[in-house]
């Protein structure tokens, strides 16, 4: 008996704790984190082919063109999209994929028709606790300019909507409740009955 991999989506407004979730987990031999592409600029310490591989228009545009994005979606003005081939690889090789993407990639996920895709998926939200604490986040985060901080709250606000779209929601309280919420979450989804292929599937 074998398990197929489980394509584990998750989405939460900038700042509401995803990265710390999402670190934790790429830590596991049994999970990989997809690395988005991106046509945003790095941050400082941020590093290409690992946080994100940082491509410019041109190229994001080809890829589009040639069918190469599993979804793809315009984030704060910039292109971000997860590429198929690499997912689908790990998923039949049993390998857990972890994608961290927005509410728009999340949506072109669940609508996607290939039932492999379909019932890979299991899809989460991280609710932030409130706009009043996102913002303070952001702020001790101190990676964005306040106009860029008060465009994301405006984002996070209509982002915050769409939970009920999502197979599960945690409400983000501290790290360790979030990381225990979201292992408890993984371990449930790890032992569906359906997920399990013998040898005469
Ligand atoms: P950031 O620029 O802060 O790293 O990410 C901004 C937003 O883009 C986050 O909500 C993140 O989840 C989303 N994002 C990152 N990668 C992807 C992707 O491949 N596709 C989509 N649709 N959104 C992504």
């Amino acid at each position: 008996m074998k398990r197929r991999g489980i394509l584990f989506v998750i989405s939460a407004p900038s700042g509401a704790g995803k990265s710390t979730i999402c670190s934790s987990l790429r830590l596991t031999p049994d999970t990989v984190y997809s690395v988005s592409c991106t046509t945003r600029p790095p941050r400082p310490g941020e590093i290409d082919g690992e946080d994100y591989h940082f491509i410019d228009v041109d190229t994001f545009e080809k890829h589009i063109a040639e069918g190469d994005f599993l979804e793809y979606a315009n984030v704060h003005g910039r292109y971000y999209g997860t590429l198929r081939q690499t997912i689908v690889d790990h998923l039949r090789d049993g390998i857990d994929v972890l994608v961290d993407i927005d509410v728009q990639g999340a949506a072109n996920i669940r609508q996607c028709t290939d039932p492999f895709i379909q019932d890979s998926l299991a899809d989460i939200f991280i609710m932030p606790p409130s706009l009043d604490e996102l913002r303070y986040r952001l702020l001790k985060r101190g990676t964005e300019t306040e106009e860029q901080i008060e465009h994301r709250l405006t984002t996070a606000a209509s982002e915050m909507k769409c939970w009920r779209d999502y197979r599960y929601t945690i409400i983000s309280g501290s790290m360790e409740e979030d990381l225990q919420k979201f292992r408890a979450i993984t371990r449930a989804e790890r032992y569906l009955s359906r997920r399990i292929v013998t040898l005469e599937d």
